[in-house]
């Protein structure tokens, strides 16, 4: 199955999302850990891209990472995030973005639990939380 992708211009992308959304998704922005709206989320649903509403990752895959941001073994689908080397801030790591949009989500690390061992470290201000009931 092939993603369908949006592209919008950075003036429609501005329009539509918040500051913090625009900020994070189209700038690779950080938001403070502790401070945002799904570190401590526990509610059982799914995260959506908050740009486009891809579905990203289950409340199933979430684990408490301590790092105060939400964080997941694994991608809802393999087809629903991309990845890429990211050099900013002197550091080497892997960004994730939303394979949809190409809105930028957050990194990705190799220090997450069982069952991958991945840790994908996210921005809560890039997805939306859709509750299951
Ligand atoms: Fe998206």
């Amino acid at each position: 199955m092939k993603v369908e992708k949006v592209v919008k211009s950075e003036e429609e992308w501005k329009r539509e999302l918040t500051p913090e959304q625009f900020r994070i998704l189209r700038h690779k922005g950080t938001e403070l850990p502790y401070k945002n709206k799904y570190w401590d989320n526990k509610k059982k649903g799914e995260y959506r891209c908050a740009a486009c509403g891809n579905s990203l990752f289950s409340s199933d895959d979430k684990f408490e990472s301590r790092s105060g941001w939400p964080s997941f073994t694994r991608p809802i689908s393999e087809k629903s995030v991309e990845t890429e080397p990211d050099h900013t801030f002197g550091m080497e790591r892997t960004a994730v973005s939303c394979a949809r949009c190409g809105g930028h989500l957050g990194h990705v690390f190799d220090d997450g639990p069982p069952p991958t061992g991945m840790r994908y470290c996210m921005n809560s201000g890039a997805m939306e939380f859709l509750e299951r009931k």
